[in-house]
């Protein structure tokens, strides 16, 4: 038998897809929105200047990693200094709503223990996604809209800042452009894998541009944009979230892995270029498993993205030619 095994594993090896199993100590991915860019619309230095912020936060999850910080802790510095960045329609670059105002939605899950905390239409949060965490770990609850989540934020310590923080010229013009014609997609998130082999996911967004006021998307629901379980993988998405919310996107490719023993890749697959590319549901997913494979897919043109693992592997893309 022992000699029987011993011939026949090598095969087993080849046969098998090791890079889905292949364990790395940590993995990243981030992304920074999805949709149907078009190349010839973006200058060379636009490109640089999208490029190098994927890379200055991909280096600040990827130096914690290695350090063996907590994936929570990651995943949360990583999505605030994205929100911090005006060029992302999250925090400081959130889109507005048609009445004129910004509404910022946020949720973050450890894939530990399924805690999960989020927070939607707020218009007074500087990083909405530490409000999200401060709800999962200080209230009883998972989500807090509106003005009861200022309060209770900004009870608790959050930074709260004027509605004029969120005033940036280019959002500005770029509602003005969509009251004429439909919205655009836009959102950031991270997930990650840490040395303890704990997963978390964590996406921040504006929203769409022009949407109605009140109107709350896939990111703070739990399961739709953002999803995380230590047996499966975590996932943040972006895309038109409305058809995330009716397919329950992050939740369906964790579905598929434990259910279905596909693999993630798999999983991700069937679900954005299967059942949501047959719809208008536009956009993609970062996602990584609990061995530490990385997932990036798309139906869209383009997703700002980039990633990292313990091994050295690491790229930062936009458009879907692009490598990885
Ligand atoms: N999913 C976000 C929403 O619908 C938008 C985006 O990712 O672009 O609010």
């Amino acid at each position: 038998m022992k000699l029987l095994i011993t011939l026949l594993l090598p095969i087993i090896l080849i046969s098998c897809n090791c890079s889905e199993s292949q364990k790395t100590e940590w993995a990243l991915a981030l992304h920074g929105g999805a949709g149907n860019m078009n190349k010839s619309s973006f200058s060379k230095e636009n490109i640089t200047e999208y490029e190098k912020a994927l890379e200055e936060a991909l280096l600040i999850g990827e130096k914690m990693l290695s350090e063996g910080h907590d994936a929570m802790d990651v995943v949360e510095k990583v999505v605030r200094n994205l929100e911090d960045n005006p060029l992302f329609n999250a925090g400081k670059g959130a889109v507005f709503t048609n009445d004129g105002r910004n509404e910022l939605d946020a949720a973050i899950m450890d894939g530990r223990d399924l805690n999960a905390g989020a927070v939607a239409g707020v218009g007074d949060i500087r990083n909405p996604i530490s409000a999200a965490r401060l709800i999962m770990e200080k209230s009883p609850h998972v989500l807090l809209v509106g003005k009861g989540a200022s309060k209770y934020c900004a009870e608790n310590g959050i930074v709260t800042v004027d509605s004029s923080y969120f005033y940036t010229e280019k959002k500005w013009q770029s509602l003005q452009r969509a009251l004429q014609k439909a919205g655009k997609n836009g959102t950031v998130g991270c997930v990650a894998l840490d040395k303890s082999g704990s997963l978390a996911a964590a996406t921040s967004t504006g929203g769409m541009t022009n949407k109605r006021y009140g109107r709350v998307g896939d990111v703070p629901i739990i399961g739709a944009g953002t999803y995380a379980n230590n047996n499966t993988c975590a996932v943040s998405a972006t895309g038109h979230g409305e058809y995330y919310i009716r397919y329950t996107v992050a939740h369906d490719i964790s579905a598929l892995m434990e259910h279905k023993n596909l693999t993630l890749q798999q999983a991700a697959e069937k679900v954005i270029n299967g059942k949501l590319s047959n719809e208008a549901g536009n956009g993609g997913i970062i996602a990584v498993d609990k061995n530490g494979n990385i997932v990036l897919e798309m139906n869209s043109t383009g997703m700002f993205r980039a990633w990292a693992n313990a091994d050295g592997e690491k790229g930062v893309a936009i458009f879907n030619d692009d490598d990885k």
